[in-house]
């Protein structure tokens, strides 16, 4: 028969698995087992959909079985089985196909659970066996299958023979080599074990044979005339897992440990969460849900590729894998598992949009949902912090969406750099304002780094004013759509009036721009359409010049536009604005040159502005006509 070769990626990554020091090799278990309980999960979903198949839901099942000279496992289950097509297309390839970024998690943490992160769970079957020959029937077709590989090097598929649809997969474990003792996974007790510590919460009766014991009497007395005792094993075929979904146990049966552990499993984190949210509903429409908070987006959450969404059960059935529409979209994050009685087995995606209870349900978890991450920020600041470095971005675009519909629900969630050190909330920004400050400061930057030097923060520092350092793309949506907290206006340190100076101030610097006119007038001429006004600084201290703008774009949101497909994005250029520091010795031997040289004065000033939008993070329109420029004066 001809041997088929895998694919290469998946080659790849199997040799790699088989190879591997990794330390959690029963995982296996749990990957083969959570299989068969998908597979009979499909059976169920079709026997309750179509009442015509004539099998019943007691019968279906997972047995494992070991035969400690063959060297075998089996694990079966009569659930929705394979064609040969559907192994072709199932088990010739791995679906995640980066074995680079794999093999550098198998090196860097032999400890996290890379396995179930990278949804190769099948393949886990080679790292402990030299061979694996997988027996399956799909539902509703007459003839068996055998797919069979001894490793990387490829599988064949055969015709073969089983009874009824179902899949067994039987691994020939390997020898023991040096450190590597596979023969503790032949072991019964050691294998009920593992499946119950793994595999307990499967929905679906696990049977193994167990060997039981109990004292019997004998029928015979002892010498002291008490009746005679021996131990006698027996061996029975017995469920061994307690199959009660783990959501289905009520809060003081299950530890928080275990919940962890579930979500590990089922969603293929390797990370704990940073929190588990239970939900016990009863009322118009009764339901359960386990809700977790991932600690770290996955490695696709930014990509199309990243598939949102919850469980959705009926009294234990599967209902959808993935329904993303339960939840708001700023919560897609969001792992879990809701089980309602009232849930229709044949849910669709326009119920889920337009039916009064669907809604309601989502709406209350969505709602259970912030107010764990509120208590979060409250009673554990480091870890709403290690959250809202992986997921800040979503809920800061889930206030900007839809023009803002979610902001009064979402703007006590959001968390800021600040310029006093540390990341802080709006509630508690405000609540530390001086009592004199009444606006809430913020400067958009490319890093908050850069962004506490940049000149305009000098006189809301000098106050004693905090600045919110705000560094996304989204943040400048983001302030428009809030326009203010607490009462309180933002006000943007690059463009906006700061309103830090008294009357007396404010009329003495319109003079003193009245007394520099003909200075301004001629940047202002130098620069034409570049500019749209050249002033004299209310805001610099130390620095000479600043570039800054008017209007509702803000540099930030021109980079945005134009980082977008189209040439639209031209069109929406922030209007610019050319602060000058008249206290500055640049501003004075600029107008000394005006007198003098106005040639000379016109370089200066082209000069200064390609400064100027240098510390503004604003490209140069010609970089080498501006190094022309600048060295033209030596
Ligand atoms: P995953 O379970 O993450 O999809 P696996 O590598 O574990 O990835 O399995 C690949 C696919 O093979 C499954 O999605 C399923 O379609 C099929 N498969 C595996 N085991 C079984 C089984 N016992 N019965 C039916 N199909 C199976």
């Amino acid at each position: 028969m001809a041997k088929k070769k895998f694919k290469a990626e998946t080659e790849r990554l199997m040799d790699l698995m088989i190879n591997s020091i990794y330390s959690h090799k029963e995982i296996f278990l749990r990957e083969i087992v959570s299989n068969a309980s998908d597979a009979i999960d499909k059976m169920n979903y079709r026997m309750m959909t179509d009442p015509s198949i004539g099998i019943s839901k007691d019968d279906l099942r997972i047995d494992v079985a070991v035969d400690k000279d063959e060297r075998t496992i089996t694990v079966s289950d009569n659930g929705i089985g394979m064609s040969a097509k559907d192994m072709e297309k199932n088990l010739g390839m791995i679906a995640y196909s980066d074995s680079s970024e794999f093999r550098k998690n198998l090196e860097e943490g032999a400890d996290s659970d890379v396995i179930g992160k990278f949804g190769v769970g099948f393949y886990s079957a080679f790292m402990v066996s030299d061979k694996v020959t997988v027996v399956s029937k799909a539902y509703g077709e007459d003839e068996a299958s055998v797919w069979e590989s001894a490793g990387a090097d490829g599988y064949t598929i055969r015709k073969g023979e089983r009874g009824s649809a179902g899949t067994d997969v039987i691994m020939h474990i390997k020898n023991d080599a040096g450190e590597n003792d596979y023969s503790e996974f032949l072991d019964p007790v050691r294998l009920k074990e593992l499946i119950v510590n793994y595999s307990d919460y499967i929905r679906w009766p696990i049977y193994m044979d167990v060997e039981t014991g109990e004292w019997k009497e004998t029928g015979e007395k002892e010498d002291d005339g008490e009746p005679k005792r021996e131990y006698v094993t027996t061996v029975q075929n017995k469920v061994i897992n307690s199959m009660v979904p783990i959501w289905q146990k009520d809060k003081n049966e299950v530890s928080d440990e275990d919940c962890k552990e579930f979500y590990k499993q089922e969603f293929y984190d390797y990370e704990d969460p940073v929190s588990v949210i239970r939900v016990k509903a009863e009322g118009r429409v009764s339901y359960k849900a386990m809700l977790f908070i991932p600690k770290r987006a996955p490695h696709d959450f930014y990509t199309r590729d990243f598939q949102p969404g919850l469980q959705l059960y009926s009294s234990g059935v599967l209902i959808m894998e993935k329904c993303a529409d339960l939840l708001p979209y700023y919560l897609r994050f969001v792992r879990g598992v809701v089980d309602s009685p009232d849930f229709s087995l044949n849910i669709s995606r326009e119920m889920l949009q337009n039916d009064g209870t669907l809604k309601a349900v989502g709406s209350n978890l969505a709602k259970k949902v912030r107010s764990e991450l509120e208590r979060m920020m409250k009673d554990e600041p480091e870890k709403y912090r290690e959250f809202y470095g992986s997921f800040g971005l979503q809920l800061k675009y889930g206030v900007v969406d839809n023009y803002g519909a979610d902001k009064d629900v979402l703007k006590d969630l959001l968390m800021f750099e600040s310029s006093a050190g540390g990341m802080t909330g709006l509630s508690d920004y405000v609540k530390n304002m001086p009592e004199k400050q009444d606006k809430i400061y913020f400067i958009i930057s490319d890093s908050a780094e850069h962004a506490k030097n940049l000149p305009q923060m000098e006189p809301v520092l000098e106050k004693g004013y905090g600045v919110l350092l705000m560094t996304d793309d989204v943040d400048s949506f983001l302030v428009n759509i809030l326009g203010e907290y607490g009462g309180k206006q933002f006000c943007n340190v690059s463009t906006d009036d700061l309103g830090l100076e008294s009357e007396e101030e404010k009329k003495e610097s319109d003079e003193k721009e009245e007394g520099h006119k003909g200075t301004l007038d001629f940047v202002k001429e130098t620069l034409g359409e570049s500019v749209s006004e050249v002033r004299i600084s209310r805001k610099l201290k130390n620095h000479a010049v600043l570039l800054t703008t008017k209007g509702n774009i803000t540099f930030e949101m021109e980079k945005y536009f134009k980082s977008l497909p189209g040439s639209e994005g031209e069109m929406l250029k922030a209007s610019r604005v050319i602060e000058l520091n008249a206290e500055h010795g640049f501003f004075r031997s600029l107008e000394e040159t005006i007198g003098k040289d106005k040639d000379r004065a016109a370089k200066m000033v082209r000069i200064m502005y390609g400064q100027a939008s240098i510390t503004a993070g604003v490209p140069l329109e010609d970089p080498v006509a501006y190094s022309d420029l600048v060295l033209s004066m030596f």
